[in-house]
């Protein structure tokens, strides 16, 4: 049996990747440094292929992202230089970002709200050059369906014309391939497991039956769900197709019942490129087994991108027993590797970890023993809001900020010292202290209403969190790229999530002892952690969701027996978490609305805010509204308020906090640019209801720029109270 892996991550062993190119931004590096480190990286990606490999692309390597890419190869835009380039990542003409399918990569948003059809362009011949430079693999390409999918600003009416021009351009290329004799192209189509409409299958038939017709062996890969459309699939003119069958469950069944074309080789998705488990090979060659039976011709490959993971264990220190049990990017390569060749030989290896990682009794019944009462608040929406009025006392448009403030170089500096063990933890609680009195006096001075204790301590939202709880371990160097060449660590939920000791308390108390305004106790919420985390997969989901719910709540307790008023639960995952296709949504959002209810069911008079980013809420508000929190704060600042007409709609019940800053940007907002997004959104919020705060938190930001911008922002409050006397 033959194998096949695609989208190795790109960061490099130590992140040379996201260095090199930031150091461009800052000046120092060079256009020629950039692209030689890029091609050393693509080069390296087909060393580690070609080592275990028989099949994978080239050209998976980007500056920044596919999409843009794309989109750029497709003449939408046109940047002259490198510089022009990274104008469109995160420049002032930077295109929107938004969540790739449900995972926790943003992708650049083509826009084409003042495009039409005779911007397409054939600007060059990106998959030959790929080929032609390092000489190997089959060349790359993110599908027509999807490109065009993921884009916006085209109406439903023109996507079809939008459509015909890309396979135009794209048809020209496959051409161009044959005639150099390169026979295959990879292309991409993730985009196929959503659940689309007649309409638009009809539109993916006709596209390739003009791509097919040029005879380039196409290669058609799907993933991170199933294809509800196997039958329409199968008629494509494409040599290969390339189906998950580890999150995509469903491809398997429907396998079963509609058989797969002789003329056709299958591509199997059998390694989980979305999570690090060692991959059961017993159970992954009797899914090959199976499917051997349908399809005649079966190679062994990953279920989706591999970028979802850290690139190696190799450096990592996690204990044997969990060791033990993972696998990240390169040893999903060779595991694709084993499987076929267990295939052949059939002499598969019995698996030593039988025993459970982690579990601890007492977790779990308190899970079982959770009755609908706990998931319920006892006082009505209204009658909380009257009562935490009176304890809190807040002017009209009151004022906060999300929760971190820049993280300087010596605040950065200091946390590392503290890990290296160069400085005490005494010496490190003092710092941490001193920038909370400082970040409390700068917002007394300011005049924000309700204060927060800036998140000094932290590093990111979940793994500060998997530090404390127990149950989750933390990586050394296992980054995975988030965007661009923004990169997080994600924590490995194992065993039962237990709280040892309190986790928060002590820094959001002392802010609130130097100060009489309250200071908000600052979380993140269990599905957040359980998004951007790899989790166990031998409980449900729902069930880590509510252990880590009450370890939270158990949090949120301890908070009031220490006089804190008001609480706030980050949920930036909430919409990204949710499955791709609707019909999986009922169930993903009963559990994660419950793990938020279970989570913040405690005293009434404690006002429980949420934080949303980038979500698209029109499809959600329904699910929001019933979290029943007393305060939302989203996003709003770069979508200039429309995000008010999904709230409008739904009559919504809590108060809003408009992220009227887009603190993702460089520049500064001017009091009247945040004086127009609250004013449209005042035409549909009472402003009894209405919160003033930037977007996100400021922890990206530098000093200067969070002054400027925050002055305007208390005095755009000032102001707003005035005319509404
Ligand atoms: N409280 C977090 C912060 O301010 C929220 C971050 C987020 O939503 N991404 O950084
Ligand atoms: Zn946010």
């Amino acid at each position: 049996m033959k194998t096949y892996a695609y989208g190795f991550p790109r960061l490099g062993k130590n992140r040379e990747y996201k260095k090199i190119i930031e150091n461009f931004w800052k000046g120092q590096a060079t256009q020629e440094e950039v692209e030689s480190m890029l091609s050393r990286t693509q080069d390296n990606m087909l060393l580690t292929y070609s080592g275990c490999l028989d099949s994978f692309p080239v050209g998976e390597i980007t500056g920044y992202d596919q999409l843009l890419d794309t989109a750029i190869m497709l003449g939408l835009y046109n940047p002259k230089s490198l510089s022009d380039y990274y104008d469109l990542c995160r420049g002032k003409n930077a295109l929107e970002m938004t969540k790739w399918f449900n995972t926790n990569y943003h992708y650049l948003v083509p826009d084409f709200s003042f495009m039409d059809t005779s911007h397409f362009k054939y600007t060059r011949n990106k998959p030959r050059e790929d080929f032609e430079k390092y000489n190997r693999g089959i060349p790359f390409l993110i599908g027509p369906f999807t490109f065009l999918k993921l884009s916006k600003g085209i109406s439903k009416n023109d996507f079809g014309e939008y459509l015909f021009k890309i396979v135009e351009i794209y048809s020209q290329i496959l051409e161009e391939l044959e005639s150099a004799h390169i026979h295959h192209i990879h292309i991409e189509e993730p985009a196929f497991v959503m659940e689309l409409s007649p309409d638009e299958i009809d539109l993916i038939k006709k596209a390739y039956g003009i791509m097919g017709k040029v005879g380039c062996g196409i290669n058609l890969i799907t993933y991170y769900d199933s294809v509800d459309f196997l039958q329409d699939l199968y008629e494509l003119p494409v040599q290969s197709i390339g189906l998950d069958f580890v999150n995509g469950k469903e491809n398997l069944e429907n396998i079963k019942k509609t058989g797969f074309p002789g003329d056709k080789m299958l591509i199997a998705g059998i390694v989980n490129g979305r999570n690090v488990w060692k991959t059961n090979i017993k159970a992954a060659v009797a899914v090959l087994e199976e499917l051997s039976q349908y399809a005649k011709s079966i190679v062994a490959s990953n279920g989706a991108p591999l970028y979802h993971l850290p690139l190696t264990l190799a450096g990592e220190e996690l204990g044997e027993a969990l060791t033990k049990r993972l696998s990240f990017a390169e040893e999903k390569i060779e595991e694709i590797r084993a499987i076929a060749g267990f295939f052949e030989t059939k002499q598969i290896p019995q698996e030593s970890f039988s025993q459970k990682l982690g579990e601890k009794g007492k977790m779990q019944s308190r899970v079982k023993e959770l009755k609908e009462s706990d998931f319920n608040k006892e006082m009505s929406i209204e009658a909380r809001c009257k009562l935490q009025g009176k304890i809190l006392n807040l002017p009209l448009f009151p004022t906060t900020t999300i929760g971190s403030y820049p993280q300087t170089e010596e605040i950065r500096k200091k946390r590392a010292d503290f890990r290296a063990r160069r400085i005490t933890p005494e010496e490190y609680d003092a710092f941490i202290k001193l920038k909370i009195t400082e970040l409390i006096k700068f917002q007394e001075e300011l005049g924000l209403d309700v204060l927060v204790h800036g998140e000094f301590e932290r590093t990111d939202m979940v793994e500060f969190f998997a530090q404390k709880l127990d149950g989750i371990a933390t990586t050394k160097k296992g980054w995975i790229i988030s965007y661009g060449t923004r990169a997080y660590r994600p924590p490995i939920i194992f065993g039962d999530v237990t709280r040892p000791e309190k986790m928060t308390v002590n820094e959001i108390m002392f802010a609130q002892s130097l100060t009489t305004k309250p200071v908000k106790g600052m979380l993140t919420g269990a599905v957040t952690i359980i998004a951007w985390s790899f989790v166990r997969d031998d409980i449900p989901l729902r069930d880590v969701a509510y252990q880590i719910g009450l370890c939270l709540k158990d949090e949120i307790r301890d908070y009031e027996k220490g006089g804190i008023k008001i609480v706030q639960i980050d949920e930036a995952a909430f919409r990204e978490k949710a499955p791709i296709k609707r019909k999986d949504w009922p169930e993903f959002f009963d559990w994660a609305v419950k793990s938020f209810r279970l989570t913040t069911n405690t005293d009434p008079g404690t006002q429980i805010h949420s934080h949303m980013c980038y979500s698209e809420f029109g499809e959600i508000v329904e699910q929001i509204e019933r979290m029943d929190f007393d305060v939302i704060s989203i996003e709003a600042a770069r979508s200039k308020g429309d995000i008010i007409e999904s709230f409008e709609k739904g009559n919504f019940r809590q108060q809003i906090g408009l992220g009227i800053w887009d603190i993702h940007s460089p520049a500064i907002p001017t009091l009247e640019d945040m004086e127009a997004i609250v004013k449209r959104a005042l035409e549909n919020i009472p402003k009894n209801k209405f919160w003033i705060n930037p977007d996100c938190g400021l922890k990206t930001r530098d000093w200067p720029e969070t002054k400027k911008a925050l002055r305007n922002l208390v005095k755009l409050a000032a102001k707003l109270r005035q005319e509404s006397f």
